[in-house]
């Protein structure tokens, strides 16, 4: 693609992050395969973990099993029910997946990349997307926004002085919070304290 350029890329650069979109090429059981998704695209973006609860719901019904027998078909309930608690630990993974609006997802196994690179990679998805978002925002205003914004707002309920009531204060900070003068007693006031006050 024109003017795009490589961000991050994995240390097999299987998985890469480009200024326009997220590839990930694969070979998984003999099959190859190439995701790419355009940053523009990217739904979410995330570190997650992969487990087969399957082997657990396995490992709670043979100890079940394991309480009410006796004997060697106890002890063989109970060696199976750990040998699945095992299995369960074993298969859990940890992956980053990436999913985009269309339906594809890019699934990174994790264990050949370090926590560090995959918190880099995610960081520099979510600040590329954020460019895209500030490119957008910077874009012209299209007519029809700009003439519903002439549209007169209802006007700003101005405050009045809490001490003589007058009307018409005048501001005289903003930050941290607005602060009045009222013109016909010299009373200063903060809107945010009035206003907890009253609240
Ligand atoms: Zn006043």
């Amino acid at each position: 693609m024109e003017g795009e350029q490589i961000i991050l890329s994995s240390d097999t650069e299987a998985l890469v992050l480009t200024s326009k979109r997220v590839r990930y090429s694969s070979t998984a059981f003999g099959n190859a395969s190439l995701v790419s998704i355009t940053l523009d695209a990217v739904a979410s973006c995330g570190f997650i973990t992969k487990s087969n609860p399957i082997a657990l719901v396995v490992a709670a019904i043979l100890f079940v099993l394991a309480i009410v027998e006796r004997g060697q078909i106890q002890l063989l309930l109970v060696i199976f029910a750990i040998l699945c608690v095992v299995a369960f630990v074993l298969t859990r993974r940890a992956v980053l997946s990436i999913s985009s609006n269309g339906g594809h997802s890019i699934v990174v196994p994790a264990n050949g990349m370090s926590s560090d690179v995959l918190t880099r990679f995610i960081d520099t998805l979510e600040n590329q997307k954020m460019g895209e978002a500030g490119v957008v925002a910077s874009m012209p205003i299209p007519n029809d926004i700009v003439e519903r914004s002439q549209i007169p707002m209802p006007e700003f309920d101005m405050p009045r002085c809490p001490q003589c009531r007058a009307a018409d204060p005048v501001l005289i900070e903003t930050e941290p919070s607005n602060k009045w003068l009222c013109e016909s007693c010299r009373h200063e006031w903060n809107e945010t304290a009035v206003a907890d006050a009253e609240g």
